[in-house]
């Protein structure tokens, strides 16, 4: 009987899985997402406010000039010009940026002792937007849920099956669900970033020296953007086997920003 009960819940997370497919634009990867667009740009909305109660926006007019530049041209080609976009410079000094659903993108003043131009900071920006276009936190967000169903689900059960399928479903959400993907996602907003740079009129070969100075200040212990993401050297490589593409979009340009 429990071995049937594992079989239905098998079906019914399989079923689920099915209907809940997306795809990533440009890479064309086929996504499990659970969450609705609008539910993740609410969630992403929350959190953008919360961030900006907990620090302080920046009172640089040109650092902030041009963060706004930058975000308007790429938000511009990346497909969904009109979710309401905003770009906000922050004051701290960590070389970091991030990006919320609902089009909410954070750069802190700290990037600029790593982004040397225009282009390198269109690199950062790329990506972030990048990551909003793929549905990246509703991704992650769905993982969770799936995984939390399972150990609930085991729960449910009880007996030696239940203690198995736990087991497996913590694997899952430490090895094979979680960190991989999200390694994954960070190679995807990399390459989609190439294309809507590219789109923007700024040179995408810009993304690896942004990657080669950040490489560069990293020393032993590395800043926050470096250390949730994949090693810079990895990171090179894959930027360089996916610029050919990206690059003559940017050579073709009528509209390139000098
Ligand atoms: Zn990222």
């Amino acid at each position: 009987m429990t071995l049937f009960r594992l079989w239905l819940a098998a079906a019914l997370l399989f079923s689920l899985v099915l209907a809940a497919c997306a795809t990533a634009p440009i890479t064309g990867r086929r996504q499990l997402v659970l969450v609705s667009d609008g539910q993740a740009a609410q969630m992403g909305i929350n959190a953008y406010q919360q961030i900006k109660t907990e620090t302080q926006v920046s009172r640089d007019r040109r650092m902030t000039r041009v963060v706004q530049r930058v975000g308007k041209r790429i938000a511009a080609v990346s497909g969904q010009p009109n979710l309401p976009w905003e770009f906000t410079l922050f004051r701290d000094l960590n070389p970091n940026a991030f990006a919320l659903p609902g089009g909410k993108v954070g750069v802190n003043e700290g990037l600029f002792k790593v982004v040397k131009d225009e282009h390198q900071l269109a690199a950062v920006m790329a990506h972030e937007v990048a990551h909003v276009l793929a549905r990246h936190s509703a991704e992650r967000v769905s993982q969770q849920v799936l995984v939390q169903a399972g150990l609930a689900g085991a729960q449910a059960m009880g007996g030696p099956e239940s203690q198995q399928w736990m087991g497996l479903a913590a694997q899952a959400a430490t090895l094979g669900i979680i960190l991989p993907y999200s390694r994954t996602q960070e190679s995807e907003a990399d390459e989609i970033g190439l294309t809507y740079m590219a789109r923007a009129g700024y040179d995408p070969r810009a993304a690896v020296e942004v990657w080669r100075n950040f490489n560069a200040i990293g020393g032993s212990r590395p800043p926050e953007f470096l250390s949730t993401h994949p090693a810079p050297a990895s990171r090179i490589q894959n930027i360089q086997a996916k610029l050919p593409g990206p690059l003559q979009i940017y050579l073709n340009n009528p509209n390139k920003v000098n």
